[in-house]
């Protein structure tokens, strides 16, 4: 039984961008509610997320950025774009969501707790150095990489990003970083939000080869995830050999969420769970936590996450995830692996 953390708070309801608003405080409220019902509770520590602060956030974000979300929650709230509004308590909420990443990121490094999920909203990866967008005011994720950085000289840190969307905002922050491994596989972005995330944006620089965008076509089910991390992204963490390995989380390609049209069930996040706890244990003395990214069917989130944390805490339980892949990601498979062959030893 794995000693397993839920960083989590209910001032994470605080921010509100509406009643309408897919991005709501019920979806915490909600899986929280399910996880209780099940007991699973009682097998795991609830702790309470920091505060980031802002030299947390300016790590990542322009100093602009942060008093632009902070001015216009002190002034009763504002429209950012179409889809991502500030509210009044928006950037108090903010400030505890990426602080509730790095509050998980720092248990797990420092061995306190074998892993751990940090149940937060807002979520952050669209977030980018000078911009909010998508639902996304910071980028939770990335304000964790760099305090994990600070804070322990890291030099190694894996990311993989299983929401729906691709991560751009994650993607941004860190394409001329090596010190980052950032894989976001997503519906391809010809037919989804943010239009971005193509398997030919492979970082600049020295970043060149360490940004890993797999665009999975829309229809792709368990078992195409399975193969693609089997066949490609095992062999890549194992050739990079990551410190600690993050999951952002995005419960929004389960197939009951209708925002994307992929497919996964909660068997399938409890099996990837388990896939990159087993590659974590074989490369970072088994340091790995996740982070929530989106998630917009509220059953869907708290079956998922009831199965994330069972996989976490070690309990027995696996699932046989099989059928036919959609014909389109073996060849994907193929051409990532010619692709990176030139930058990682595959
Ligand atoms: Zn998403």
């Amino acid at each position: 039984m794995s000693n397993t953390a839920l960083v989590y708070s209910k001032r994470y309801m605080m921010h509100d961008a509406g009643k309408s608003h897919p991005e709501s405080p019920g979806r915490l409220t909600e899986t929280v509610r399910y996880l209780q019902g099940t007991g699973l509770m009682d097998r795991l520590r609830v702790v309470e997320p920091k505060t980031a602060s802002i030299d947390d956030l300016a790590r990542v974000h322009s100093i602009e950025h942060i008093e632009r979300i902070r001015d216009c929650s002190e002034t009763g709230g504002c429209r950012i774009n179409a889809d991502t509004y500030i509210s009044e308590h928006t950037f108090e909420t903010a400030l505890l969501a990426a602080g509730g990443v790095l509050t998980a990121g720092d248990l797990v490094v420092n061995k306190s707790f074998d892993n751990a999920f940090a149940m937060v909203r807002p979520p952050g990866h669209h977030a980018r150095y000078d911009k909010a967008a998508g639902f996304c005011y910071f980028n939770n994720v990335a304000i964790a990489v760099r305090f994990l950085q600070h804070k322990y000289n890291l030099e190694r840190i894996m990311i993989f990003d299983w929401d729906t969307h691709a991560a751009d905002g994650t993607m941004s922050i860190f394409w001329n970083d090596p010190s980052v491994l950032n894989i976001s596989i997503h519906q391809d972005p010809n037919t989804l939000y943010p239009g971005t995330g193509f398997m030919e944006q492979v970082g600049e620089g020295e970043g060149e080869g360490y940004t890993v965008n797999i665009p999975v076509a829309a229809g792709s089910q368990d078992q195409d995830y399975r193969y693609i991390i089997e066949n490609f992204v095992k062999p890549l963490a194992r050739s990079y050999k990551p410190q600690v390995i993050i999951i952002s989380a995005g419960m929004d390609s389960h197939k009951k969420d209708l925002i994307s049209q992929i497919a996964l069930t909660e068997k399938g996040y409890s099996e990837m769970t388990r896939a990159f706890m087993e590659l974590a244990d074989g490369l970072c003395d088994g340091r790995i936590f996740l982070e929530l990214e989106g998630g917009y069917n509220l059953k869907a989130l708290g079956k998922s996450s009831f199965e994330i944390l069972k996989s976490l805490l070690g309990e027995p339980g696996g699932y046989v995830i099989d059928g036919a892949l959609v014909p389109h990601n073996k060849e994907l498979v193929d051409a990532l692996r010619e692709k990176f062959s030139s930058y990682h030893n595959l």
